[in-house]
């Protein structure tokens, strides 16, 4: 039924290539949020030749946001023949430093052997430009369409995408009835779905003891010991608790497929800074430690923090001068879109008749963007789908496959075609 979309996509696949090759030569790194404007700016103008109305929105205030890196975000949107549901397609345009070990140049894009190499390729240029070019094929198939088709290229995705996606929800960009159904094509592969992701809790805990000289340790209370049991108490009483708590999520890698934590860091004392020289003989007073800890849609957020909570008044109690501070540093709720939602259902379809097969259902171990669509924008018809194999991001030589760019389109733009005209 959609042989002339799919026929569409395949006339466009050196224009497919060309365009992830130009996305992937601006150096949008994050931090500090290079090239953010020209690469807005582009995207503006390839749409703005589709016919779509474009709008720049700044992320003023966020963080990193300032006159030399602004967090320029683009939006664009085109109407239909008559009215229906809006389908929204997010990308973020920022990329993570490219790091040592590149064979190529990570900025000069480089096809070889049916891939394209370059930072960013993967996470998620190339889903970007796929997401773009099934919007061109479905406009030249069906151009009177009805209801809209709108694309971003969003900022800061890689540092929590404060500047961007939350931005915009936070002004209504992803809110009905603006917006209906949104498709991020973020690496996930191309016969996969991603519905959602784990809950996180960042926190820091602090102990607390005295200081002293370090040949008289006796005459003050050493934190890092303090922090000796804290980890003591973890590894042998969270750790394992949380290791048998399974979920129904299906999270990707099944090694996620539990509670997980990570202890991030841990600064107890002096700074390093006395090298080359030796430090000063001292007790410490203070010890950090930053946890991050990954949640199930089984657990809530004070179950979580109260069980941590509960191993440190424990050592409080029995503990002799133990004292300690608890800081939240971030959290993120859960999310999971129901595989029965219009956009799981439609692109499930579409995954169906391009690739022949029935599509995986998975949840991120980590989170995206889709928390702030969900949380602020109170839309949760949203999920992930695009090309690219999600391993390879961040990775040096990073690389996109063209034939899962070119099918990833096909389903993208036959989803389109079922959402818009509710098949
Ligand atoms: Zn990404």
């Amino acid at each position: 039924m959609n042989q002339d979309l799919f026929a569409a996509v395949e006339s466009r696949i050196d224009d497919l290539v060309a365009l992830t090759m130009d996305l992937i030569g601006f150096p949008t790194v994050n931090p500090p949020g290079e090239a953010y404007r020209p690469c807005a700016e582009y995207i503006a103008e390839r749409m703005r030749r589709n016919g779509f109305a474009t709008e720049f929105v700044r992320g003023e205030g966020a963080p990193g946001d300032n006159d030399r890196y602004p967090r320029v975000n683009v939006v664009a949107r085109r109407e239909g023949k008559a009215p229906g549901p809006t389908v929204h397609f997010n990308s973020h345009i920022d990329v993570v430093e490219a790091g040592q070990d590149w064979t190529v140049d990570p900025f000069k894009a480089t096809v070889r052997d049916g891939r394209v190499y370059g930072r960013g390729a993967c996470d998620m240029k190339g889903g970007l430009a796929a997401s773009i070019v099934a919007i061109e094929a479905f406009l030249a198939a069906r151009p009177d369409f009805p209801g809209a088709i709108e694309l971003s290229g969003t900022v800061d995705e890689e540092s929590g995408g404060f500047g961007g996606v939350a931005h915009l929800a936070r002004l209504g960009y992803f809110s009905k009835p603006r917006v209906d159904h949104v498709i991020i094509p973020e690496p996930l592969n191309k016969d996969r779905i991603c519905l959602g992701h784990r809950g996180v809790w960042w926190a820091e805990i602090e102990t607390k003891g005295e200081i002293a000289h370090g040949s008289m340790p006796f005459l003050g209370d050493c934190a890092v010991r303090h922090m000796g049991a804290v980890l003591g108490a973890f590894e042998s009483d969270l750790f394992p608790a949380l290791d048998r708590r399974q979920t129904r999520m299906p999270v990707v890698p099944e090694g996620a497929r539990r509670s997980t934590l990570n202890l991030n860091s841990v600064h107890g004392g002096q700074t390093d800074d006395f090298r080359p020289g030796l430090p000063s003989p001292n007790v410490p007073d203070s010890c950090r430690l930053t946890i991050d800890r990954r949640f199930l849609i089984e657990e809530s957020i004070d179950e979580v923090k109260g069980e941590v909570v509960a191993i440190l008044d424990r050592l409080k109690r029995d503990r002799p001068r133990f004292e300690y501070a608890i800081t939240d540093l971030m959290e993120v709720q859960p999310l999971m879109t129901e595989r029965e939602a219009p956009v799981a259902s439609a692109v499930a379809e579409a995954i169906r008749a391009v690739l022949g097969r029935e599509p995986d259902y998975v949840v991120s171990p980590g989170t995206y963007d889709q928390k702030h669509i969900s949380r602020i924008g109170h839309l949760h018809d949203c999920i992930a789908y695009g090309p690219g194999i999600l391993d390879l991001a961040h990775r040096p030589d990073e690389w996109v496959g063209i034939a899962d760019m070119v099918d990833s389109a096909k389903v993208m733009a036959a989803a389109l075609d079922s959402l818009l005209y509710r098949r």
